[in-house]
């Protein structure tokens, strides 16, 4: 018996070839195929009278094969299957390339329809490649209504590839769409009766969707344009409502957790805020206000900084570390890199240095450490004592990369996450760092402060990011220089380069960006987009990404600056590796620096003021934006240029939009009306479906199934009414990663 969890290795016609190519497409069960749909769709519902079809225009007939043979044209090597089909107005030659077992298919007499283009050839019309169908030749097959036009009509229900709104789905892995349709039909028709729907009545009668038989029918085999939208409405709001559920679920689940309720030290605030070297902006106020008044609560906290590059984020992060740490609890800092962990490490110590705490630094592979108490004194110890200290509780902060969640470090008291460029860190995970003792017992989870300078459009803060809380820091310190942000086009790049020259004579210092060049290369670009798994994407851009930086490279070290230190960073490199060009950049050892679009964000570089960013009309604005942000972080003028070969008028006015604008908010706004939200930084490796993600930008979608969502959790948090729901959504959970 055939159900929705029937491994497609029992599906009949389903042979180990296929199946293995559908295991490629993360399509393992009659479900996952169901849920397969096509992008786009081929209108064949019209039946043309062969006296009326024109040379150059698509049309499908139904007739009947008057001949049909194979010829070979020997010099090309090729088959040529040709046919000749009449209906009762006229007759027309077919032609099909290198399809010789159509004759076994195809015979004299049988009832045909046909759908493709009609080209003028030496000898008149002909019907070229076209798709084809067989159809019984008995009067249930038709429909009333065609002999006003001289033909027959077929009746819909019998064809799958012709004569009616047909199904294209994106062709990859060698799953074509006829041997998609081909499956399909057979499952839907087998399971018409069995498939439940997930989506609980009240929505589906609120919103008069169409029940889920018939709207997976629909979408596959439509009856008409109409219906195919009414299907795909209906699963768009079933993927973003799956979304919502899932991040309004870990709300709630947070919510119900304990936290460490830290109550506000305003004289201890006071005095850190009188420390600092210059005032606070108004927005890093309004956001140390909102994260110190949810450490007050006694359940965690759950928040995103966000704020552009440059904007003061760690200062925040550091008030919040102060009030926790100097109220006698641990708190953990966590950066994506080692040099980014040093780099906390040294501002973390600076800004603190007044208040008598200990600070540790833990990264990956190095087995010396760090701790550091009292004003600028650093005491080298072994990462065996820094762990006891820690588990002790007698290291205040703790400072490192992933090192810090292995299972060897234990925290005696842990009241604080704080993470750099990384978004989430599940409950579980929190639950994981809490030590043993006093706090075990309470069942405290710590707080969690996550920052970033990705801006996040207000579609995805309320998907994507919904489980989180938003702190925006909308303006940076007063009196920053401009970046000076200019678009090259070819004509100008000796003068470019010239003036990069005079920098580094200077003795500033340059970055260079390379897009991935598989762009280029429609082949390759096609590879990427049809790759589900996120594994293989990131591979094949990587792969891309560094051919890309290695040519630049060359170029720039042998041709254009054959003086100059030019050197090269990319994801092939061992981070060891990578961290030696990054610190010998930093210490002026290294000119320029030619990188790939994803290494090291945050790294800073005082004395860089130059950004060059090649084929930079491939990058959305607000990663361009980011880019820029990697110079002018000192009292020099700094500069960015746009490389573009492009000479698209619309690239240009894209571009420009930044020498204008520099709030990373607005811009991320931008990108996603212009571009797109499959775009958008990251969001294709999120693992969401096709339709959730072009509703991605959909904001009064979004709003609807929110408010959907919360309805349904609001009466039922654990779903218990709905099991089904509960099940898909398990499910659905496998498949996406929100990280
Ligand atoms: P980001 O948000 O990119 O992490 P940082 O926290 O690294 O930014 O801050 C960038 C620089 O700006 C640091 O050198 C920091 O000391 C400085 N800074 C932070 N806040 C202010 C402010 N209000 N006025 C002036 N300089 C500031
Ligand atoms: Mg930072």
């Amino acid at each position: 018996m055939l159900s929705l969890s029937t491994p497609i290795e029992q599906i009949p016609r389903i042979g180990i070839v296929y199946q293995k190519r559908l295991k490629k497409m993360w399509i393992k069960t009659v479900q996952d195929l169901l849920y397969h749909f096509p992008h786009r769709y081929e209108d064949f519902s019209k039946i043309t009278p062969i006296s009326r079809i024109k040379s150059g225009e698509t049309y499908c007939i139904l007739g009947k094969i008057l001949k049909i043979k194979n010829t070979r044209t020997w010099k090309k090597r090729m088959f040529l299957t040709q046919a000749i089909v009449e209906d009762q107005t006229n007759a027309i030659r077919v032609v099909w390339f290198n399809r010789p077992y159509l004759v076994n298919i195809l015979k004299e007499k049988d009832k045909v329809c046909l759908a493709g283009k009609v080209v003028r050839g030496d000898d008149g019309l002909y019907l070229s490649n076209p798709a084809h169908e067989k159809i019984p030749d008995s009067k249930g097959a038709f429909k009333n209504g065609g002999e006003r036009i001289g033909v027959q009509i077929p009746d819909s229900k019998f064809l799958t590839h012709t004569g009616r709104i047909v199904p294209v789905y994106p062709e990859t892995e060698g799953l074509s769409s006829r041997w998609l349709r081909f499956i399909l039909k057979p499952l839907l028709t087998k399971l018409e009766n069995e498939i439940k729907d997930p989506l609980p009545e009240i929505i589906r009668k609120k919103r008069k969707f169409l029940p889920i038989s018939k709207a997976l029918w629909q979408i596959h085999f439509p009856d008409s344009q109409a219906l195919a939208r009414r299907a795909q409405d209906r699963f768009s709001f079933e993927e973003l409502f799956f979304i919502e559920l899932l991040v309004l679920r870990e709300r709630a689940k947070i919510a119900r957790q304990k936290g460490i309720s830290v109550p506000l030290n305003i004289n201890l605030i006071k005095k850190f805020v009188k420390s600092l070297p210059f005032k606070l902006t108004d927005a890093q106020k309004k956001c140390s206000w909102q994260i110190l008044k949810d450490i007050e609560k006694s359940r965690p906290m759950n928040r995103l900084l966000e704020g552009d590059v440059g904007s003061g984020k760690t200062v925040v992060a550091a008030m919040a570390t102060l009030d926790i740490a100097k109220a006698g609890f641990q708190v953990a800092f966590m950066a994506p890199t080692e040099i980014l962990a040093k780099q906390h490490f040294q501002e973390i110590s600076k800004l603190l240095r007044d208040f008598n705490l200990n600070i540790g630094l833990l990264t990956g592979k190095a087995d010396k450490f760090i701790s550091k108490k009292l004003k600028l004194e650093v005491i080298e110890i072994s990462r065996k004592k820094l762990l006891e200290k820690t588990a002790k509780g007698e290291i205040n902060i703790l400072i490192g990369t992933h090192a810090l969640i292995q299972e060897k470090v234990k925290f005696k008291n842990l009241a604080l996450v704080v993470l750099d460029e990384q978004h989430r860190f599940g409950v579980e995970q929190r639950a994981k760092l809490v030590g043993g003792g006093n706090q075990k017992e309470i069942g405290a989870i710590p707080h969690l402060l996550s920052m970033t300078a990705t801006p996040i459009p207000r579609t995805l803060s309320l998907t994507i990011y919904g489980d989180l809380d938003l702190s925006l820091i909308d303006e940076l310190p007063k009196g920053r220089k401009k970046i000076i942000t200019k678009v090259v086009s070819p004509p100008n790049r000796q003068k470019a380069y010239e003036f990069i020259r005079k920098q580094v004579k200077k003795g500033r210092q340059v970055f260079v960006i390379c897009p991935r060049i598989e762009a280029q290369n429609e082949e390759n670009l096609k590879e990427v987009s049809n790759s589900k798994t996120t594994q293989k994407k990131k591979a094949l851009l990587s792969w891309a990404e560094v051919k890309a930086v290695k040519e630049e490279h060359k170029k720039l070290s042998k041709k254009i600056f054959p003086n100059l230190k030019v050197k090269m960073l990319h994801g092939k490199m061992s981070s060891k590796e990578k961290e030696r060009t990054m610190l010998d950049f930093k210490r002026k050892k290294i000119n320029i620096l030619v990188s790939t679009s994803v290494v090291e964000v945050g790294v800073d570089v005082p004395e860089a003021t130059v950004m060059m960013i090649e084929g930079a009309e491939r990058f959305g604005l607000a990663q361009l934006h980011q880019f820029r942000g990697r110079v002018g972080r000192s009292k020099y003028q700094s500069f960015c240029f746009l490389f573009t070969d492009s000479p698209a008028k619309k690239t240009r006015q894209r571009l420009r939009a930044l020498i204008n604008c520099d709030n990373g908010f607005a811009l991320s706004e931008k990108d996603l009306e212009i571009r797109g939200p499959g775009n958008l930084l990251g969001a294709r490796q999120w693992g969401i479906p096709d339709l959730a993600m072009s509703a991605l930008k959909d904001i009064f979608l979004i709003e609807k199934t929110r408010k959907a969502a919360k309805e349904i959790l609001e009466l039922d948090p654990d779903l218990k009414k709905y099991p089904l729901l509960r099940k898909k959504l398990g499910e659905f959970q496998q498949r996406i990663h929100l990280e």
